[in-house]
């Protein structure tokens, strides 16, 4: 079993009408475990479809904007998706772990209109419902990890292949998507997409989680959906920069976004609480700093088990947040090694 997971119930259980059945739950988070219960059991913002597709809900954000909520299906991470319906076209950015019909529910609230459909990144929670829609766009650093997701068997982690009962979490095997060849197509930091009438969504490069991540700019909501931004992640293997999964590279980004933080005033992150006040990203900067600053004073080390093996994880604290996540060998760009 993934270290920090557990197969029993939680204290504050969150009750759920959702089709999917968690048989693995990850560790309650202090602030946003109460923050979800509530959201999830209580909020009038929230939309559920069961008959289009009973594995998410979405939470009305903005006049235009929804957020996303599906359970992970792995047992890491409950993860945030995000569709805005711009003038003449629609935007949905994340597509989920691909069990569900994900486009059903996006055509139910924005009709049947255009859809651009954008990734931060190519993990399993993010990016593993691209099946559905035919083309998806990404960070050009993002594309070669992102070609690997196109696979029919990325799924197949999830469920026993004998019993076809979810591993992590029950859910009906059937419900998979049906895979289908997806055009990946990269572009660059900063791209705008242009949802019509001089709406735009910039692409906000924020990598370190894996050499592409990228958060996006709704420039008219004034609000930065920033996927995962918590983690520095390892580069693998087809990496075209690894220097990206770097600490380094995560401050730069931060540093970026946050000279420009009169043009947001939300941040909607890909887990946990939604609609954070922009100070988020210079809290985070300001860990990012002092990691750079000394990289062994972290807050905490400890080891977590990957599927490659068990791996070292220091934790610099977050004011008012998490932790940014890092290893000791990935910490400056100038220790990147490109395989
Ligand atoms: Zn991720």
């Amino acid at each position: 079993m993934p270290g920090n997971l557990k197969n029993t119930k939680p204290n504050r259980y969150i009750k759920s009408d959702l089709k999917s059945h968690k048989i693995i739950w990850e560790a309650e988070h202090p602030c946003r475990w109460p923050y979800m219960k509530i959201l999830r059991e209580f909020s009038t913002l929230k939309e559920f479809y069961p008959d289009i597709d009973p594995y998410v809900e979405a939470y009305k954000m903005r006049d235009n904007m929804w957020a996303i909520f599906e359970e992970s299906m792995d047992g890491v991470g409950d993860v945030w998706m995000y569709l805005i319906d711009g003038p003449e076209k629609a935007m949905l950015i994340d597509t989920g772990f691909g069990v569900g019909d994900l486009k059903g529910l996006v055509e139910k609230l924005v009709g049947k209109k255009e859809l651009i459909v954008a990734n931060t990144h190519h993990h399993f929670d993010h990016a593993y419902g691209n099946s559905q829609f035919g083309k998806v766009y990404c960070h050009e650093a993002e594309v070669p990890q992102m070609l690997k997701t196109v696979d029919p068997h990325i799924w197949d982690y999830l469920y026993d292949h004998e019993t076809r009962k979810g591993i992590y979490t029950d859910f009906d095997v059937d419900d998979i998507v049906p895979f289908e060849p997806v055009e990946v197509i990269g572009v660059k930091a900063n791209h705008i997409f242009d949802l019509g009438d001089g709406y735009e969504v910039e692409l906000i490069p924020l990598v370190g989680h894996t050499a592409g991540m990228s958060g996006y700019l709704d420039k008219h909501n004034h609000v930065l959906i920033a996927g995962d931004i918590t983690g520095v992640g390892k580069p693998k293997p087809g990496d075209t920069h690894p220097e990206n999964c770097t600490v380094e590279a995560l401050h730069d980004c931060f540093e970026a976004i946050w000279k420009r933080h009169d043009e947001f005033d939300g941040v909607f992150p890909g887990h946990g609480a939604l609609d954070q006040t922009n100070v988020m990203i210079k809290y985070h900067l300001d860990a990012t700093e002092r990691i750079l600053k000394d990289p062994e004073s972290y807050d905490e080390i400890g080891e977590i088990i990957r599927p490659s093996g068990p791996v070292k994880v220091c934790k610099k604290y977050v004011q008012q947040g998490t932790a940014i996540r890092y290893d000791l060998n990935s910490v400056y760009k100038k220790d990147a090694v490109k395989d």
